[in-house]
């Protein structure tokens, strides 16, 4: 399978921002055995400026300038410590930053592609983040779930998984109601189950149930199935990639067949 694994910054920082070394080993670990399995991984990665935010000493840095700055430093922390743990596992990963401007132009979207699809026969790992130190609002695609979906679109990928720091979709806010159930499977994305997204999630991360559901609409769409889960526990992706209930599944609208042709 051609699996495009999103990981938030809540899963992998501290709410201060420093590295989760237990959940990033974990996942990493996760990640090299998959691809041992024989399955092709790509990985989009939040915690840019989350984990730049931490190094430099800043809470919640709110002006652009400093996001960008703070993005900058957490960037090279995070691919140092991707590239540390998977050498661990002779694993070999390749850095792609982008804006929106290289999915909505063509000629730049193809480049992109090609880079990818080389990466993958070359057994590579692509990690994939938004450029945020150029990033402005106006080009930025603006939080990572979307880019997943975009990812998992474009490079026809067989699932999409959200990792965050929610077990996945609930019937009502889980904070807020302790009978909320969580939502095993969606069939289709409803306005009933639109309306169960709330806004943004973690103090670090951008995303929240709603960047979610428009993700699974546009990996959905696309044929691609999508599932949030947690983080917490990076396991939970052998338990999604061998069809075990975890978190929430979004089933593709189209049938494989369809997708080669229509994509
Ligand atoms: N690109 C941002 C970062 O690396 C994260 C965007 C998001 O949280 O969706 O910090």
């Amino acid at each position: 399978m051609r699996i495009v694994v999103k990981v938030g910054t809540s899963t992998l920082a501290h709410a201060g921002g420093r590295l989760n070394i237990r959940h990033v080993e974990e996942l990493v670990k996760v990640l090299s055995d998959l691809k041992n399995a024989g399955h092709e991984m790509i990985v989009v990665s939040s915690g840019a400026i989350g984990m730049g935010a931490g190094k430099l000493g800043l809470s919640r840095p709110k002006d652009m300038p400093t996001k960008q700055a703070a993005a900058s430093v957490g960037q090279c922390e995070l691919m140092y410590t991707y590239d540390k743990l998977f050498s661990e596992y002779s694993h070999t990963v390749g850095q792609i930053l982008v804006t929106r401007e290289d999915f909505d132009r063509a000629p730049r979207l193809m480049n992109l592609e090609n880079t990818l699809y080389r990466l993958l026969q070359l057994g590579a790992i692509p990690i994939i983040n938004e450029n945020d130190t150029v990033a402005t609002e106006e080009i930025a695609v603006g939080d990572n779930d979307t880019m997943g979906a975009i990812v998992a679109k474009y490079m026809r990928a067989d699932l999409l998984v959200l990792l965050s720091d929610i077990n996945g979709l609930y019937t009502a806010d889980p904070h807020t109601h302790p009978d909320a159930r969580l939502i095993d499977r969606v069939e289709e994305i409803t306005p009933e189950i639109e309306a169960l997204a709330g806004g943004a999630g973690s103090s670090l991360g951008t995303g929240g149930m709603a960047t979610k559901l428009m993700a699974a609409r546009i990996a959905t769409t696309a044929g691609v199935e999508m599932v949030i889960a947690n983080g917490e526990r990076a396991a939970v992706l052998y338990d999604i990639v061998e069809g075990r209930a975890a978190g929430t599944r979004f089933l593709p609208r189209r049938s494989p067949l369809l997708k080669e042709v229509l994509v």
